[in-house]
């Protein structure tokens, strides 16, 4: 976890009242377990993060049970451009700290009440700007034009999830 600065403090805590808002007229938590996940620390994830957008993170106590530590966004989730997806990971973060802590068909029935369906789909999306602003290589694919941004050289070990071609490494020149 990094600790957050006041700005990111600030957008978090504006997202956690919208989520908990939300969850609050799903009938999803009660005034207890609301102000229970209102106390729960928020974080920052680092931003080299790719694929991960969010995690929730419990501590071992001494007589061996868990204790929930903190949950944690990915920094550039913190901007206007994204805050409906931000939305939906910290929904899914909230429904970890109640206790829901697999992804299993209880989870995902919950998770799937999230009133903004389109918000809740911009994973991918997501992912893929966290790889195009790191990306350092492009893996290209020469017959259908697809291209992966990456960090790192893929050597010809990669296929194209479009054409199942090999894919060829081009440098990225210029970074934004
Ligand atoms: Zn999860
Ligand atoms: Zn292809």
């Amino acid at each position: 976890m990094v600790k957050p600065n006041a700005e990111q403090m600030r957008t978090l805590a504006g997202f956690r009242d919208i989520v908990l808002q939300n969850m609050h007229a799903l009938g999803i938590v009660g005034i207890e377990q609301r102000q229970a996940l209102l106390e729960v620390p928020l974080g920052v994830l680092r931003s080299n993060a790719t694929q991960r957008h969010g995690a929730t993170r419990w501590r071992r106590l001494p007589s061996g049970d868990l204790e929930l530590e903190v949950v944690d966004l990915h920094p550039n989730l913190l901007v206007n451009e994204w805050a409906d997806y931000a939305h939906f990971v910290l929904f899914h973060e909230y429904l970890h700290a109640l206790g829901y802590r697999q992804h299993n068909s209880a989870f995902r029935s919950l998770e799937a009440l999230w009133p903004d369906g389109k918000g809740a789909r911009r994973g991918r999306e997501f992912t893929r700007s966290r790889r195009l602003a790191r990306a350092r290589w492009m893996w290209l694919c020469r017959k259908c034009g697809e291209r992966y941004p990456r960090q790192k050289k893929g050597a010809g070990r990669y296929f194209c999830k479009t054409c199942n071609t090999a894919l060829v490494d081009e440098a990225v020149q210029d970074i934004q």
